[in-house]
């Protein structure tokens, strides 16, 4: 996936001279995607930050429920089946619960039968931002609110078309908002 360096937002946050540009990553990588430029990006936010809400550990957790802030700040998962989400057909918007980022549509959900929400693609390209995760011992890759980065869940590339993408989420990480 090609992206322009304006359309992700990276001409602004370069302002030093001394750190690497998105051309040299792009020489070393061989490839831009859209994973591997926000990845660049979180490597040097604290140059700028791409995060526009930071709390404290103690903020996050007199915010949220224990459940909330278990999963969206400590990378804690849900049962399957558990959550209130996974089988929710309605139309609307599902937004982070700790910050209000809208994440995903009803539009992409799609019936994974994992007893997670489950979605081919995210609200926006830059509504959520991936790291690599070898918790179990496998790599997989963490989807996270561009915002706040809250721990939303995983992406895996068994999804249906047209992205063929699986992004299954904890539905204690999101709040949905119906649409008409
Ligand atoms: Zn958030």
């Amino acid at each position: 996936m090609a992206v322009s360096m304006d359309a992700m937002g990276l001409q602004k946050s370069r302002s030093r001279s001394d750190t690497p540009t998105l051309k040299s990553v792009c020489d070393e990588t061989g490839a831009v995607s859209a994973e591997e430029v926000i990845l660049f990006r979180a490597l040097y936010a604290n140059e700028e930050s791409w995060m526009k809400i930071t709390k404290t550990d103690e903020e996050w957790r007199e915010l949220l429920t224990p459940a909330q802030y278990r999963v969206a700040r400590k990378g804690g998962t849900e049962g399957a089946f558990s959550g209130d989400y996974y089988d929710l057909k309605d139309a609307g918007i599902y937004r982070c619960v700790c910050c209000g980022n809208a994440l995903f549509s009803s539009e992409t959900k799609f019936d994974s039968g994992t007893g997670w929400p489950s979605f081919w693609a995210p609200i926006r390209d830059d509504s959520v931002r991936y790291e690599d995760d070898y918790k179990l011992l496998v790599r997989r890759t963490e989807v996270r609110c561009m915002e706040c980065d809250a721990h939303l869940g995983h992406v895996f590339d068994d999804g249906p078309a047209p992205t063929g993408r699986r992004y299954c989420l904890n539905s204690v990480a999101l709040q949905f908002e119906a649409q008409d």
